[in-house]
């Protein structure tokens, strides 16, 4: 019998091949912007458009000159620069609660030593904020510092339980430490971008296009809307 974690890798390696082979793989540059930018876009990114978020992110930056001016504004005044991103009430004491909470920490907003602390320690720091969650700390990790952690997000969740990799029940966290556990953290960055490529273009939430879709064979869903018959 295959040992089932060989399996799950094999699976994970067939996927992220194909996907590579149909997307290219992204490759990872240093982005213009430090990594408080991205934990700050992660709280005006939680359930909104990523239209509307950069809208509020740009209006944030117009407004102020720093991060220190950000967290010191009058929370009325800020809460009405960032009203594009919505639940603007919600969003804007847990920036400034976040932003003290680092300066307090570290002494400034500078949180490139995260990528010195091993993956789960640096997620852990980070989601003792109030407001961020695996997704988030991840995405900040993979993102804005390189480090081998997987986010998964609302395409990412679907189109891997969907291919089998885990199991229907299983949780966003559940199918991070899935792929953390059986597959190389060098391809985290190509592999997540291109599971998100293909469940906005292919895989999409209400009607999956399993005909065309090059990851047929690979896949548990897949095999049982197409028969064998018609493939
Ligand atoms: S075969 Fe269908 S369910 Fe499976 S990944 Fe492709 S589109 Fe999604």
């Amino acid at each position: 019998m295959t040992d089932p974690a060989f399996a799950t890798a094999a699976h994970i390696a067939a996927v992220h091949k194909r996907l590579g082979e149909s997307y290219g793989m992204p490759v990872w540059s240093q982005p213009g912007e430090p990594p408080i930018d991205e934990l700050v876009g992660s709280f005006l990114g939680q359930n909104t458009s990523d239209v509307n978020s950069s809208r509020a992110f740009a209006a944030l930056k117009a407004a102020y000159p720093s991060w220190l001016a950000v967290m010191d504004a009058p929370l009325d005044e800020l809460t009405a620069v960032i009203r594009s991103c919505g639940l603007a009430n919600r969003k804007a004491p847990r920036i400034q609660k976040a932003l003290r909470t680092i300066l307090v920490k570290c002494g400034d907003f500078d949180l490139r030593w995260l990528a010195d602390l091993p993956v789960d320690e640096a997620r852990a720091w980070l989601t003792e904020l109030d407001g961020i969650g695996n997704k988030s700390a991840s995405i900040l990790l993979l993102f804005g510092l390189n480090r081998p952690a997987f986010p998964v997000d609302t395409h990412v969740h679907r189109v891997t339980r969907r291919l089998g990799l885990a199991p229907d029940s299983a949780s966003p966290d559940k199918v991070m430490g899935i792929v953390e556990r059986h597959a190389p953290g060098a391809w985290f960055y190509p592999l997540h971008l291109n599971l998100i490529r293909h469940g906005r273009q292919v895989c999409q939430a209400r009607q999956p296009r399993c005909r065309a879709c090059v990851l047929r064979d690979l896949c548990e869903t897949g095999r049982v809307t197409v028969p064998a018959s018609e493939s």
